[in-house]
């Protein structure tokens, strides 16, 4: 590795959150380590959160699974994102479970299953209007469908505002679950509705749901701003950090990166940091203040593919340990700024920054 920049995950912070959310949440604990563990390491993630009370793993494809499954992990995985049938046989093969809600789609599977059968759970789409089925009808059709090649295991839905508190359709789609789910419920081993959001607010309430599906807390981040109150106790485990490449003095009236958006209004110190959009550092970032040393610093000329410059409050040494994200830098404040979510945030950034793991 000889890059100077790098993201670096606090395994401590993880293995914190994974058992303080275990304590308040009584049902089993699904780690949702998608998207490379939403850019933290999805084996390193697995491994610290199946060790600390984690029973089963979430991801969106069915390369992620078996990424896993060759890292040597045997725990449950459920694959949440459809599938084509034809991916089936691979996914039994490989003891992995896929989300599935149609009949049809299992007279199809069933044909390229090996001897192994394949377990699923069942998506219900009680108002996301993504994924799902929607009818008791599809239901019953489905189980109806579902032969010895296969172990439905388990069922469930998602919502679209458990991080929001004043929220009317969170209960709704709750209503619609526990309705199509009538008379249902020793069928399946696993009934899961929550993800963060919805996992710790139904944390002291009495409901038939045995599992959740946590993903962003894992990581110590909010899933909204409202939700900070009920995650307190979280410990983020992101952060991004690079260092000076250069150090210059610019007088006043030089101008800075592409389009020649900034100019210097007096003699200032300009340092060039080597993270560009090609690592998502996205040219959004301008204007973004990162730390230097204790200094809040202007990103300021628009982010190139490779590097950055900010303003310095002085000369500072080539070499100086530059925070993009974590510590002083709030990975929700870049957030704003970048007008997205801290999801999206730890998401974008690529693999061409190492991660390392302390
Ligand atoms: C990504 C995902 C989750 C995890 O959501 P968080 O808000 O990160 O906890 C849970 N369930 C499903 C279906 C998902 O796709």
């Amino acid at each position: 590795m000889f890059r100077p920049s790098w993201i670096e995950i606090d395994r401590a912070a993880i293995k914190h959150n994974v058992i303080e959310i275990k304590k308040r949440i009584p049902q089993a604990l699904m780690a949702v380590v998608k998207a490379n563990a939403y850019g933290h390491g999805a084996v390193e993630v697995a491994k610290i959160a199946l060790e600390n009370g984690a029973t089963m793993l979430g991801v969106a494809l069915l390369e992620e699974a078996i990424e896993l499954r060759e890292a040597g992990i045997e725990a449950p995985i459920l694959v949440m994102e459809a599938q084509f049938p034809e991916t089936a046989g691979v996914a039994a093969d490989h003891d992995v479970t896929l989300s599935v809600f149609s009949a049809d789609w299992l007279r199809e599977a069933r044909t390229h299953l090996s001897d192994r059968p394949l377990t699923v759970h069942v998506k219900v789409d009680t108002g996301m209007g993504r994924l799902g089925l929607r009818t008791r009808a599809e239901l019953d059709a489905l189980l109806e469908a579902a032969d010895d090649r296969f172990v439905v295991e388990g069922i469930y839905t998602h919502f679209a505002t458990a991080d929001e508190p004043d929220s009317q359709l969170y209960y709704e789609q709750q209503e619609r679950f526990g309705q199509l789910m009538d008379g249902l419920h020793s069928r399946f081993r696993y009934i899961h509705t929550s993800n963060s959001a919805g996992a710790i607010r139904m944390a002291g309430e009495d409901v038939p749901y045995n599992l959740v599906r946590v993903g962003i807390a894992i990581y110590g981040l909010y899933p909204s701003a409202e939700m900070a109150s009920f995650y307190s106790f979280l410990r983020p485990a992101f952060t991004l950090k690079s260092k000076l490449m250069q150090v210059k003095r610019l007088e006043a009236g030089q101008t800075i990166s592409y389009g020649a958006t900034y100019t210097t209004t007096e003699d200032e110190w300009i340092g060039t940091v080597p993270v560009g959009y090609a690592d998502g550092w996205i040219r959004k970032a301008s204007g973004f203040e990162v730390d230097v040393n204790g200094h809040h610093c202007p990103i300021v000329g628009r982010v190139c593919m490779d590097r950055f410059m900010v303003r310095l409050p002085e000369e500072l040494p080539v070499g100086t340990v530059v925070t993009l994200i974590g510590g002083p830098v709030a990975i929700d404040e870049l957030a704003t700024h970048l007008e997205t979510i801290n999801y999206e945030v730890v998401c974008q950034l690529t693999n061409r920054l190492p991660r390392r793991y302390v």
